[in-house]
């Protein structure tokens, strides 16, 4: 992909592809520097000037734009930069893929799937919310939706912009067909740049592709294959949250990994 293939911020073209003037306000500021591009801090700083948005709004504007635009984050020096390189490969058409249909079945649950909250008896707001995220893969899918009220919502995207330096890594691992390699390589990856995992992503990521029913017994298995990990529990925002820091890894086995998995089970009750 070519970067002239990016349409310039004032054409016909981008006003098509993107309705939104906060859209097109981004696009041309990260378009303007391409050559030189900008950290997040930076990003923040050009929405705040330009149209007052909070953090969080630019975060979550700078994740909408990856549903049409490859814009990876890119470590320069001890910073990440935020590079606008061309089309996403698959253009997805975003909150407009959901139907009203769908958007109306994930909502009749009329619960939060996190914290329980309902619109009648705790006055939520519900919003429908990509379990995976677009810009990891997700799709509109109705299995990959769930309702979130505004609070647990504004949490999780406040929790993914976090990641947002890793998600080269995490793409990287979510393509692997086999839930074990899933799982085994984003640990990988997290422990290349000496980031604990968060389980909250590598359940999302264990269960991308094939739902799995327990994550947490994949993650075990992974022993049987000489891989090894401590488990850290830290308190953040009055939550409890989990963390995996890879101790040992190994090649992975020549054939199928669930099937090696097996044997080698097999063999030790043998034993
Ligand atoms: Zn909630």
């Amino acid at each position: 992909m070519t970067e002239n293939d990016l349409p310039a911020p004032d054409s016909d073209e981008l006003r098509q592809l993107l309705t939104r003037e906060d859209l097109r306000s981004l696009y041309a500021f990260l378009y303007e520097r391409r050559e030189h591009p900008p950290t997040m801090v930076e990003i923040r700083e050009h929405a705040a000037a330009e149209n007052g948005e909070s953090h969080s709004q630019t975060d979550r504007r700078v994740r909408e734009l990856r549903d049409w635009f490859k814009l990876p984050a890119v470590r320069s020096g001890r910073v990440h930069v935020y590079r606008l390189e061309g089309r996403a490969e698959t253009i997805r058409d975003g909150r407009a893929g959901i139907s009203p249909r769908v958007r109306g079945e994930v909502l009749s649950a009329k619960r939060c799937a996190q914290c329980g909250k309902t619109p009648t008896e705790d006055h939520v707001k519900l919003e429908v919310d990509h379990k995976i995220p677009h810009s990891w893969g997700g799709t509109d899918d109705i299995e990959n939706l769930q309702p979130l009220c505004t609070q647990c919502n504004h949490d999780k995207q406040a929790f993914y912009s976090s990641l947002d330096p890793f998600e080269e890594q995490i793409r990287a691992a979510t393509s692997h067909k086999e839930p074990h390699r899933r799982i085994g390589e984003l640990l990988k990856a997290f422990h290349a740049v000496g980031v604990d995992a968060p389980s909250q992503v590598i359940g999302v990521v264990a269960s991308m592709h094939q739902y799995q029913e327990d994550w947490q017994k994949r993650m075990r298995e992974l022993r049987e294959l000489g891989w090894d990990y401590k488990t850290i529990k830290r308190k953040e925002n009055g939550r409890i949250r989990s963390y995996y820091r890879l101790t040992a890894f190994a090649d992975w086995p020549e054939g199928n990994i669930a099937a090696e998995i097996k044997r080698r089970e097999r063999a030790k009750k043998a034993n």
